[in-house]
């Protein structure tokens, strides 16, 4: 069975993660905006809450499919609360920050053995 997590905001139909390529329209979400409100369509939509986690705050998934068949029905407006699309910028930006601090963890893991070396070959001199 297929987990299905988001609406395409293109053309209402039932999409795996926000972020992806509509396998129905072959819309992909790009600007800030279009990534916004995927997020806001989607499961994955939370806020930073606390030390103990995000806390979700999506829509339920069938609040979620009844708006993915109104943009079905070609009834392509959907009323994206102001307050929900600057959660959504705030946790693109976080998952960003996230995605950055991993690569600065990637750097030091990878050159940590080859300073270790370094280290090494200079003390056994
Ligand atoms: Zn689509």
């Amino acid at each position: 069975m297929i987990e299905y997590n988001s609406i395409c905001i293109n053309c209402g139909h039932e999409k795996i993660g926000w972020n992806s390529l509509c396998s129905f329209c072959k819309f992909e979400p790009k600007t800030r905006r279009e990534l916004c409100e995927s997020l806001v369509l989607s499961l994955d939509f939370s806020v930073e809450s606390n030390e103990y986690g995000n806390e979700n705050i999506s829509k339920s998934w069938g609040e979620l499919l009844s708006i993915g068949n109104e943009i079905k029905r070609g009834d392509r407006f959907v009323n994206f609360l102001a307050r929900d699309i600057y959660l959504a910028e705030k946790q693109i930006d976080r998952f960003a920050k996230i995605s950055f601090a991993d690569f600065v963890f990637g750097v030091i893991v990878l050159t940590a053995p080859v300073l270790l070396v370094l280290v090494l070959l200079v003390f056994l001199k």
